[in-house]
């Protein structure tokens, strides 16, 4: 989608540090690491938020939370733990709106969020 920031570095017009890509999804380095390991991981096509998933999503949506754990296991977070984070929408900080998940691990992670 023209003008988002995330189709951008999808399409390699934006540089990111890409930690994984394949058919459906990119996986790359949040700029503003909230942890010691903080991915995103988007997919592809551009959907805008956790609102805008139908059904035909349902796999994709699947893909992107296994590939989180895939990721924090291949960094050594599956047995210590690691977050994962929809932001969805104003109130609760969304501020890319193509939909995205952070993978953030490396330390003790607060609860409730703020
Ligand atoms: P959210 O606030 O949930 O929409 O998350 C958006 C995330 O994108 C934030 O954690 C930002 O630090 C991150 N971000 C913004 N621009 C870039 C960029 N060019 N490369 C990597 N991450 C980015
Ligand atoms: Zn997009």
């Amino acid at each position: 989608m023209a003008g988002c920031l995330f189709c951008r570095i999808i399409a390699g017009e934006i540089p990111a540090s890409k930690v994984y890509e394949d058919d459906t999804l990119v996986a790359f380095n949040d700029i503003n690491p909230q942890a010691p390991m903080h991915v995103l991981i988007v997919p592809r096509v551009h959907v805008a938020s956790l609102n805008d998933l139908g059904p035909e999503h349902d796999a994709l949506a699947g893909a992107m939370i296994r590939r989180a754990a895939a990721i924090a296991g291949d960094r050594g977070f599956a047995a210590r733990g690691f977050r994962t984070v929809f932001n969805c929408n104003a109130e609760a900080g969304q501020t890319v709106f193509h939909v995205h998940l952070h993978v953030l691990g490396g330390r003790p992670m607060g609860w409730p969020p703020g």
